[in-house]
């Protein structure tokens, strides 16, 4: 090993001394794929022809502290110098029953037919370990199923029959379609036709790997093309049906495209974050269910910004995604169709800053997803981010005044006001904190205790003669 070795390639080098010898010790999976195509390469996850327990009796000899994480699997976690690595024992899968898991695995079988079990020629691949070490990986790396040259073709194919491949296990055409837009890669002929024959074997795949997927799929190099191929395949009808009514859905003449194309614009403008692609992906959904055509024959989406909330929700619901991350996708499809303009008073512009706030949307994030949603109109780029520069710096510098915003940035307390008004807490308070947060968004110079207080015995005066104050 050199002596420029980086600190990972030390620590598979300790391990890989732990194993020998006769460890067949090789780095397999994504992290060769991804060291071939030159991308940063995540996880390194290691094959080995020992046997787990093997592997722990050698690795524990060395001094290297190991985790049993999935026996069963022949996988053993082997941590060197603050380094965890999975190292999985050679494995055959046994048969598959329920499309998503094999019903037994087979350990001590060899390198090849360990790769032969794995879904795409490009995921099919293993460097031993001691090439690794030495920085010549050229030519070492050990490819029975043509993954370099499908690198090269910039091609997914399925190792095998992919009818059968994909009969095994549903979650493998979500996962083609994913690294299509990871690697803007194609997705083979035979590979891709199988995917539409074999939907219902995806549709048993469990939502919350769906949802990962779906995930990794938006926030890839290219969505459009991966959204296309969950379209194109059917994929799509699977989890998110309420998506195929945008595809030729016409608009307005505020849009140069139809709904769906500048929603596939939308999402590649959008910065590669999760709640700012799923909110682009689903910021329009809305619209095929609200359009209309007036006498004049002009488009209208009367409300669909509503609409797109509650499918949006739907769609969540169905997938089991987490609550905040909900709240803040729902915020960006709420918030996406305000436009301030330039005329609006600083007022105006403080009570949208509000709204933000009260729904949890920082300013900054929901001007990035503006942005994206402008741009991916299809009109003059210059004048669109010149436009967008200019909402922003205002809105930005009315911001900075820290104006209040909530009903605890006001001068006066809860417990204050209770003091004032001589009665128990209740649904008044929120009223009247509501009544002086309208006050001071109007004139932030008012969000002091004696204004407030002022403001307050009117407005008790006023609610006890209307009946209000209960
Ligand atoms: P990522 O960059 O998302 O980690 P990856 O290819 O490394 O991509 P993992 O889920 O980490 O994906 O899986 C590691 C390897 O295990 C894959 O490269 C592939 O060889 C194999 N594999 C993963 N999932 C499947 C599957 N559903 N069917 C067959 N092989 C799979
Ligand atoms: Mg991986």
């Amino acid at each position: 090993m050199s002596k420029s070795a980086g600190p990972i390639q030390q620590a598979v080098d300790r391990v890989s001394e732990a194993l020998a010898p006769e460890a067949e010790l090789v780095v397999v999976g994504g992290w060769v794929r991804d060291h071939l195509l030159g991308r940063d390469a995540g996880d390194m996850d290691l094959a080995t022809a020992l046997m787990p327990e093997e592997v722990m009796r050698r690795a524990k000899a060395a001094g290297l502290k190991t985790v049993p994480t999935g026996l069963q699997h022949g996988t053993v976690t082997v941590i060197s110098k603050g380094q965890g690595f999975e190292i999985t024992t050679f494995r055959g899968d046994g048969d598959y029953r329920d499309g998503r898991h094999p019903e037994c695995v087979h350990l001590g079988v060899s390198l090849q037919e360990d790769l032969a079990r794995r879904d795409f020629t490009i995921n099919a691949m293993a460097l031993p370990v001691e090439f690794y070490k030495c920085g010549e990986t050229l030519g070492r790396v050990i490819d029975p199923f043509g993954g370099e040259s499908d690198i090269e073709r910039r091609l997914i194919r399925a190792v095998g029959d992919p009818l059968k491949r994909f009969a095994e296990d549903g979650l493998r055409p979500l996962r083609a379609c994913r690294f299509a837009s990871q690697l803007g890669f194609n997705i083979e002929e035979k590979t891709l036709s199988a995917i539409s024959q074999r939907l219902d074997v995806s549709a048993k795949v469990s939502v919350e790997r769906v949802f990962v997927e779906l995930t990794k799929l938006l926030c890839g190099l290219e969505p459009k093309g991966g959204l296309q191929l969950l379209a194109d395949s059917g994929l799509l009808d699977l989890w998110t049906p309420e998506l195929r009514p945008m595809i030729g859905c016409e608009q307005t003449r505020h849009h140069r495209f139809p709904v769906w194309e500048h929603t596939l614009e939308a999402v590649a403008f959008a910065p590669p974050e999760p709640a700012l692609r799923w909110a682009a992906l689903l910021h329009d959904v809305g619209k095929p269910a609200t359009r209309t055509i007036d006498e004049t024959g002009s488009v209208h989406f009367y409300g669909h910004e509503a609409r797109s909330l509650e499918i949006t929700l739907a769609i969540f619901l169905r997938l089991k995604v987490g609550h905040a991350f909900t709240r803040e996708v729902l915020a960006l499809v709420r918030h996406h169709g305000t436009h301030p303009l330039e005329e609006w008073s600083d007022a105006a512009c403080r009570r949208f800053l509000r709204k933000l706030t009260e729904d949890g949307l920082p300013l900054e994030e929901w001007g990035r997803f503006r942005i994206a949603d402008q741009l991916a109109k299809g009109f003059d780029e210059a004048s669109n981010l010149l436009q967008h520069q200019r909402v922003m710096e205002r809105m930005m510098r009315l911001a900075e005044a820290k104006p209040p915003l909530s009903p605890n940035a006001l001068a006066l307390d809860g417990k204050a006001l209770i003091q004032l008004a001589e009665k128990q807490g209740g649904p008044w308070l929120g009223s009247l904190q509501k009544h002086l947060l309208d006050v001071v968004i109007e004139d932030p110079a008012r969000n002091t205790p004696e204004e407030l207080k002022r403001c307050a015995v009117d407005w008790l005066k006023d609610s006890r003669g209307q009946g209000r104050f209960q």
